[in-house]
């Protein structure tokens, strides 16, 4: 899997050697993100999980398969399209949801890599990047299935994958109309 950037270097190494919240000590590899941006479209996730924390690569465990899979059939986008990142970058234990402090702590670096690749359409996944994204502390059930503008970026929440890998095909339903929202706003490379 082709490694482009989704950050600056300066970031990168940042983020490598960062031990601002406490998520540091148990982590192998943070997560940066993959891609550079070209398709105007940013996946984010909440944190590594642990297939991520020994790659160092976002969404490449079972239900990030999925969701890679549902976004290059309903987009129609190469592999090396796909932008991805999380919002908090270290694992935390036994994939616990980040708390707020931690949020907190990692998120200059998300305002820094939205600065640097500047997307027109953000695809939030599950509830913690929905809500960073948004501001708000409504769930995912409520906030998916429209889109809403961020100064200027539009997001679109939608189910995390896992949920449709537990038994129940229409969430994947769920995340495949959301993901193909984002249609109307991709910027294919040339
Ligand atoms: S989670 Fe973010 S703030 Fe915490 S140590 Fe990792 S990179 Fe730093």
């Amino acid at each position: 899997m082709a490694q482009l950037q989704a950050a600056p270097p300066s970031l990168t190494l940042e983020i490598r050697s960062c031990t601002k919240c406490s998520l540091h000590e148990g982590r192998d590899h943070p997560v940066v993100g993959i891609g550079d941006g070209r398709s105007g479209l940013l996946v984010l996730g909440e944190a590594p999980g642990a297939e991520e924390d020994r790659t160092g690569v976002p969404f490449v465990g079972r239900s990030g398969r999925l969701l890679r899979s549902i976004l290059l059939q309903e987009l129609g986008l190469e592999e090396e399209a796909l932008t991805i990142s999380n919002v908090v970058r270290c694992r935390p234990p036994k994939n616990r949801t980040p708390t707020k402090v931690e949020l907190a702590t990692c998120w200059p670096y998300m305002e820094r890599q939205l600065a640097y690749l500047q997307p027109r359409a953000i695809l939030t996944v599950g509830n913690t990047p929905s809500r960073a994204l948004l501001g708000t502390t409504e769930g995912i059930t409520t906030l998916r299935g429209r889109t809403y503008d961020r100064n200027g970026i539009v997001i679109v929440p939608t189910f995390h994958p896992a949920a449709a890998l537990r038994g129940r095909p229409e969430m994947e339903a769920a995340i495949r109309h959301d993901v193909r929202l984002l249609l109307p706003l991709l910027k294919f490379p040339s």
